[in-house]
């Protein structure tokens, strides 16, 4: 996956597409449809090796697993309050297993994105990802709580309220992740790669509308 990092790149200056340059040729940009003489070197900023450990994607991956904690463990409480009568023993070890190990997946994500952000950006300082850092915090400050105050099969209202507010959380540091999704980061270059080698170059455009940010998430 990574022979090809030693490829030359070309950025699209307009809309800060980058792509390799053999791809290029003497073609048009994918994302804005400009013609090859607009692009200009580019020089990936992240190492092989930063690039290896970004490449397996252990963030997103991890992020996933408690994702479906966070939610399930609310959703599985207020389901069970509703409906007491539906299938109370296999729910109520179901709810039990997810707020223990909930916070285990948690300090996962933590630390995968500690690594993340620092193979990436070398700094955890920036604002975004201190308040991700902060948010993540607070997630695992209201799991760990629900952890210990949680009576297996006697839900109250206490423990509903501070799964939610977890979930909240998650919500939350979700949306701000969900913006970086269109966005060139150092070290994805890998991954966008993907989407242009396709056949049809127009569809690789058309996915990527906000061409407006990934000038501004390059600098
Ligand atoms: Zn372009």
């Amino acid at each position: 996956m990574l022979e090809n990092i030693d490829e030359e790149l070309v950025r699209c200056r307009p809309c800060g597409y980058v792509m390799k340059k053999s791809e290029l040729g003497t073609g048009v940009c994918p994302a804005c449809g400009l013609p090859h003489t607009v692009f200009e070197p580019y020089r990936e900023k992240v190492s092989p090796k930063r690039l290896f450990i970004l490449s397996l994607d252990i963030h997103p991956i991890a992020i996933h697993l408690s994702q479906t904690f966070v939610a399930m463990i609310p959703g599985l409480m207020i389901f069970h309050l509703i409906f007491p009568n539906f299938f109370p023993e296999i729910l109520h070890p179901v709810i039990s297993f997810s707020v223990f190990v909930f916070p285990l997946t948690l300090l996962l994500s933590f630390a995968s994105g500690l690594l993340d952000g620092l193979t990436r950006f070398k700094t955890l300082e920036t604002p975004l990802l201190k308040s991700k850092i902060i948010y993540s915090l607070l997630i695992v400050l209201l799991s760990g709580s629900v952890a210990i105050l949680f009576k297996p099969e006697a839900y109250n209202f206490w423990i509903v309220l501070l799964s939610l507010a977890a979930l909240g959380c998650a919500v939350k540091l979700g949306l701000m992740g969900k913006k970086l999704i269109n966005v060139i980061l150092p070290g994805t270059y890998q991954r966008r790669k993907k989407k242009v080698t396709g056949k049809a170059p127009a569809k690789a455009a058309a996915a990527k509308p906000k061409t407006e940010n990934t000038q501004t998430a390059e600098e």
